[in-house]
């Protein structure tokens, strides 16, 4: 905390904004190479969500490399940075009692580490959308692979920048052996005591 920053003492709580909402709030965080099925799996989720009444909200590389962080690059340095703003923004909603879904490649380790230390362990689930790069070259869903293959993209994951696998996600989606439904279906099941226990 900067110094002279002193934080005022709000009267409301987040359990008490809890309450109004009747779930608890969570950070699903999908991390995975592009193309793996996070986008996809993150909105089918997030309408299963949407139906039981729960309040979320999404957030991936759409709507916050465009406005927030448009100021960053894919190096490894603007990554974490990028990685790290996100969080702090995903925190805020946490605070306000959101169930937030965010779609990242996130392929550092320690990044990943860090959002879990700025939103609290008990608030962060990590889904590793488990699908081979070979696989997500095929699908190649933007032609970005194709792009990078040609040399006109540069730092792609995979390509030529690093994915880290994560090592204990809480839940591991293999997207060649399931279908949209029944990987969304996996993240329902494996959240459901943390909403709302
Ligand atoms: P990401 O957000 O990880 O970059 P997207 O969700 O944008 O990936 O794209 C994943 C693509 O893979 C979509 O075209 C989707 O229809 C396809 N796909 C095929 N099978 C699956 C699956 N089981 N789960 C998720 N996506 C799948």
């Amino acid at each position: 905390m900067q110094k002279n920053v002193i934080p005022h003492k709000f009267s409301i709580t987040k359990e008490q904004r809890g309450e109004l909402k009747d779930h608890n709030a969570l950070l699903l965080w999908f991390t995975g190479l592009s193309g793996s099925g996070k986008s996809t799996i993150a909105n089918a989720v997030e309408h299963a969500l949407h139906e039981r009444g729960i309040h979320t909200y999404i957030l991936d590389g759409d709507n916050v490399r465009k406005g927030l962080n448009n100021n960053l690059s894919f190096s490894p340095e603007d990554r974490t940075e990028n990685i790290r703003r996100i969080a702090e923004v995903a925190n805020l909603m946490v605070d306000a009692g959101l169930v937030v879904l965010a779609a990242f490649v996130s392929p550092y380790e320690k990044d990943r580490k860090n959002i879990e230390d700025i939103v609290g362990k008990q608030n962060f689930v990590e889904i590793f959308i488990d699908t081979p790069l070979e696989e997500c070259e095929r699908r190649d869903v933007k032609g970005l692979y194709a792009k990078a293959r040609a040399g006109e993209i540069q730092d792609f994951t995979g390509i030529s920048a690093p994915y880290e696998t994560p090592k204990k996600p809480d839940i591991i989606v293999d997207t060649t052996t399931n279908t949209v439904e029944e990987s969304a279906a996996i993240v329902l099941k494996k959240i459901e005591k943390k909403l709302t226990n």
